[in-house]
């Protein structure tokens, strides 16, 4: 076999992927798998949306589209931002994509030049480091502790910012950690003079507390990310969007052009029906969710596995398993094989989750209790000694 680029051969598998897929292929061979693995919502789409798809099929919306979108879903974007972070952006500023993950990279590529640093705390998207890699960056990883609830320390993230320091990126509510970002660090990460990234991709997603604020607004050089995906449940219609500062549009457009041409005309037409009908669906949904997460953090600290302080957003817990072995990716693949739960070992989020397990509750309330019992009988009398 010939060898690759270095960059291709320095991505590291995407391990949420990796145990869901291994699950996937257990699964095919008659075992009873529980996945709590990747953040994939249960619930189908808004009934309107699926209806949608169906008309807009039929209607011959099965082509090309411009490559920033329609522009009725870019208008439709930009009132929904105006109604959810009461942000007056055109449509023009919108660039849709397929999927939130595309439109991260893009914008990797853009701002990124041989071994620039993007900035990001930890625990971390797992693919966020991937993506800056892939580009010729350099992540630089910003720790927080699950003791302050994963909120940035704002004094820390400045101190990491240098010369070559191109972005900071974030997202609030975070993905694995559910955490929420205090209003007062959005807005002294805003107004550091560094270009901000905000993944809003599970904006409303919120339980308890206050609403993330976006930094959108709050300083000129911002990119947001959101998409369809977890609020609408429409992980498989793969569309996204980026709202970007204006000097940035013409160098995004050509790229979206060159790398992937557009995203799907009748999903896009989805989508505009997901913004227009989608709210009740969502609200259900989240309070379904809401539902599971003190299910499983309560019964996760049953186990001994510590959730210091609950999660308030998105549908991920992350709870230290350290008692049951320092080693996540040997701890999850154990508890797949044994108990036949799929769990995402910390690793994935970087080594400041490493002896962590993330758990995500976009699975239904009956599959959750069942996962705990099989959880508690596997991990039973298997704790490791205490380090004196
Ligand atoms: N950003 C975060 C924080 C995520 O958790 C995910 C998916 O899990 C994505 C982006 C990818 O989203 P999409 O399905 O829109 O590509």
């Amino acid at each position: 076999m010939g060898s690759y680029s270095a960059v291709a051969e320095s991505i590291v598998p995407f391990l949420a992927m990796e145990v869901m897929e291994r699950g996937v292929e257990m699964a095919r061979a008659g075992k009873q798998v529980i996945q709590l693995s990747v953040g994939d919502p249960d619930f189908p789409p808004p009934p309107a949306v699926v209806d949608e798809v169906a008309r807009a099929c039929r209607a011959g919306h099965t082509h090309y589209t411009d490559s920033r979108g329609v522009y009725a879903l870019r208008e439709a974007i930009a009132a929904d931002c105006l109604r959810r972070r009461g942000v007056e952006v055109s449509p023009e500023r919108v660039v849709v994509t397929s999927g939130v993950s595309p439109a991260l990279l893009m914008v990797c590529r853009l701002l990124i030049e041989p071994g620039d640093e993007i900035l990001m705390p930890a625990p971390h998207y797992p693919c966020y480091p991937n993506m800056v890699i892939a580009c010729g960056g350099r992540p630089v990883l910003v720790p927080t502790r699950a003791e302050d609830g994963y909120v940035i320390d704002v004094e820390r993230m400045r101190e990491a910012i240098t010369p070559r320091t191109r972005a900071i990126l974030l997202a609030s509510p975070a993905n694995p950690t559910g955490a929420v970002q205090p209003e007062a660090v959005v807005r002294h990460l805003a107004g550091l003079g560094v270009p901000i990234l905000s993944d809003e991709i599970y904006d409303g997603l919120l339980f308890e507390g206050v609403r993330a604020r976006s930094p959108l607004g709050l300083c000129d050089d911002c990119f947001v990310f959101d998409g369809f995906s977890k609020r609408y449940a429409m992980t498989g219609f793969r569309l996204g969007y980026v709202i970007a500062p204006e000097n940035a549009l013409r160098p995004l457009q050509s790229m979206q052009q060159n790398f992937f041409i557009s995203a799907g005309h009748f999903v896009q037409d989805a989508a505009i029906v997901a913004l227009e009908q989608g709210a009740e669906h969502v609200e259900m949904m989240r309070r379904e969710y809401d539902r599971r997460r003190q299910l499983l953090v309560a019964g996760l600290r049953k186990i001994g596995l510590a959730v210091p302080r609950a999660p308030t957003g998105a549908f991920y817990v992350l709870a230290d398993a350290r008692r049951y072995g320092s080693d996540s990716l040997a701890l999850a693949f154990d508890i797949l094989e044994r108990a036949q739960v799929a769990l995402v070992p910390g690793r994935d989020f970087g080594q400041a989750a490493e002896g962590f397990l993330r758990f995500c509750y976009a699975t239904a309330y009956e599959q959750i209790e069942e996962a705990l019992e099989r959880l508690g009988a596997a991990l039973q009398g298997t704790e490791r000694p205490v380090a004196s």
